[in-house]
Parts: structure tokens; C-alpha cells; sequence
């Protein structure tokens, strides 16, 4: 009967290697997309911090284009100004010109404006490459051993569920179906341990009755609450 009970205590062993596993095979997949995810929104920010400073390029090149338009017309007045008879033609030239120089000081307060923004995208862009670097980096770094340890949980899996399997042959029908159930309807627990005098699986306590009983290992015993086989703790096992 002691065998038994050893058995049992070895497949729930096998039993919570497979939950590790079953877990890894959640969490794994969850860190491999997290790594992918973080490499495509570092590339979004950067793609959308360069975009940025190219608009404000396109509209710093525009206001210096239409600044020396101005300038052009301003020298293109001021030559005309000198061939002027007329008072009133001479004024209206004048004001054309005093007009003309407004609008470039605007538009100079304009390019100052958009040269701060540049210098503030400069940054930006610098630290977005930086930012998408490094989760690229962490990506290189892990990628390849995390996909190789997804891969290989599975077989992983088969082969302990094999050694599980091959003790179970060597119980009675009845108990390895107990046992499964409790796998499977238990939270992946079917054999518990006596600890302190009470279930380790449901903290139930144990009757003296029962616990010489589970001293003596000569019979299978379950918890009177959660219906777990409950054993005494075995020290090699
Ligand atoms: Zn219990």
C-alpha cells in the first residue's frame, strides 16, 4: 500500500511540473508579444515624431520662400521709388513698402517659432531612435530563446505526461480515475500532504483517527472536506 501512496505522491509531482508548464505556455507567448509590441509602437512614435519635424520643415522652407519674395519686391519698390514724380504716387509705394516689411517681420516672428518647435522634434526624434533601439535590443536578446522554449514546452509536457502515465499503470483503475478527476476538477491537485494537523490542500483539520492512519500508510485516505487523497509527507518525495 505504501507503494501506492508513493506513486501517487510521485504522478502529482509530474502533475505540477505539467501546471508549470501549461502556465509558461500562457506567460511565454504574453512576454514574446509584449517585446514585438513595444519594437511596433517605438516605430509608430518615431515614424510620427519625424513626420512632425518634416511638416515643420516644409513650413519653415514656405515663410523663407515668402520672406524673400518680399525682399525681392521691397528692392524691386525702393528702385521705382527713385523714378516716382508724384507725391501721391510716391506715398502710395512708401506705404506699399512699410507694408511689405510688416509682413516679413510677421512671418520672421513666425520662423522663430517654428525654430523652437524644430529643436524641440530634433529632441524628440533623438530620443524616440534611442527608445526603439532598446526595445529592439530586448527583442534580439530574448526573441530567439523564447520562442525556442514555446516550441519545446509541449514536448516537454507529452514527455512527463508519459512518465505520469507509465506510474499510473501500476494502480488500480478505480484510484488513477479518482485521481485524474481531481486533476482535473481540483485546480491540478489531487494528492495533498498533512501539514500541522491539517489538510494542505483545504487547511481542514485532520481527526486523530485519521492521522494515525496516514502515519501508517496503509491505506489510501481522502480528505473528509475537499475529497484530495491525502498523505503523509514522504521525505524523498
Ligand atoms: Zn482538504
Amino acid at each position: 500500500m505504501e507503494e501506492q501512496l508513493r506513486t501517487l505522491a510521485k504522478m502529482q509531482r509530474l502533475d505540477d511540473q505539467i501546471g508549470s508548464l501549461r502556465l509558461l505556455q500562457q506567460t511565454l507567448p504574453q512576454e514574446l508579444n509584449e517585446l514585438i509590441e513595444h519594437v511596433d509602437a517605438a516605430t509608430a512614435n518615431l515614424l510620427a515624431s519625424e513626420g512632425e519635424r518634416a511638416e515643420v520643415g516644409r513650413k519653415q522652407r514656405s515663410l523663407e520662400s515668402d520672406i524673400k519674395l518680399h525682399g525681392e519686391q521691397i528692392k524691386k519698390y525702393a528702385t521705382q521709388l527713385s523714378e516716382i514724380k508724384t507725391n501721391k504716387e510716391y506715398k502710395a509705394l512708401n506705404s506699399e513698402i512699410s507694408y511689405l516689411k510688416d509682413k516679413i517681420s510677421e512671418l520672421e516672428s513666425q520662423e522663430l517659432v517654428l525654430m523652437d518647435a524644430e529643436a524641440e522634434l530634433k529632441k524628440r526624434v533623438e530620443q524616440d531612435k534611442a527608445e526603439l533601439e532598446q526595445a529592439e535590443a530586448a527583442k534580439r536578446a530574448r526573441e530567439g530563446e523564447l520562442r525556442k522554449k514555446i516550441e519545446s514546452l509541449e514536448a516537454e509536457i507529452e514527455s512527463i505526461r508519459a512518465e505520469r502515465n507509465k506510474l499510473a499503470h501500476t494502480l488500480p483503475p478505480n484510484l488513477v480515475k479518482q485521481y485524474g478527476n481531481m486533476i482535473k476538477n481540483k485546480n491540478n491537485c489531487a494528492v495533498v500532504y498533512a501539514v500541522n494537523g491539517a489538510c494542505g490542500g483545504c487547511g481542514f483539520v485532520i481527526r486523530p483517527q485519521i492521522h494515525i492512519e496516514l502515519q501508517m500508510r496503509s491505506k489510501v485516505n481522502f480528505c473528509e472536506s475537499c475529497g484530495r487523497i491525502l498523505i503523509e509527507r514522504f521525505d524523498d518525495i
